[in-house]
């Protein structure tokens, strides 16, 4: 069984993320959606927040499942027996992070690949930032994430 991790911050899922999700869940036999929670990156929701909007948009994908992990990604990956760490790749600007994270997770468990999936195009300039930024002034977010997501990032900016 080929079991891949697509770890992140999910901060919150955007349409970007699930095509990402849907794309290696037709390589993979199972993918876990890993929630990580990155206090550097001062989150706007929750851990618990950002894994349930991910199941929820995630409920039709049936080899897709989301979890929580605090502490190294690779002692996950390696309590989960996955072979695959996923990751995005939009611009080269992603790429330099991307590059020494590849290199530093193979160096600290060389049993996983890393294995990047190309932006679509039409996502290609979608972050989570970025839609939190729109939100936070009250823009329109809808083409970017969900309904069910649009609404709660409108609460927590009107709140
Ligand atoms: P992290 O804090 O780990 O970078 P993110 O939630 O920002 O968490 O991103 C998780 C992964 O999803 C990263 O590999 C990122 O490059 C990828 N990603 C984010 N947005 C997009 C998008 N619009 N299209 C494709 N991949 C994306």
């Amino acid at each position: 069984m080929n079991i891949a991790v697509y770890p992140g911050s999910f901060d919150p899922i955007t349409y970007g993320h699930l095509d990402i999700i849907a794309r290696a869940s037709e390589i993979f036999d199972r993918v876990i959606v890993a929630v990580s929670i990155n206090p550097g990156k001062n989150p706007l929701f929750s851990l618990e927040e950002r894994a349930e909007m991910i199941s929820r948009e995630c409920a039709n994908l049936k080899k897709v499942t989301v979890e929580c992990f605090r502490g190294l990604l690779i002692e996950f990956v390696r309590e989960k027996k996955a072979s695959t760490i996923i990751r995005g790749l939009r611009a080269i600007s992603d790429f330099e992070y991307e590059f020494q994270m590849a290199l530093m997770n193979k160096k600290l468990y060389p049993e996983a690949e890393t294995v990047f999936l190309v932006a679509s195009p039409e996502f290609s300039y979608l972050s989570s930032s970025i839609v939190k930024e729109i939100a936070s002034f009250g823009g329109d977010v809808s083409g970017l994430v969900s309904r069910h997501v649009a609404v709660k990032l409108q609460e927590k900016y009107r709140g």
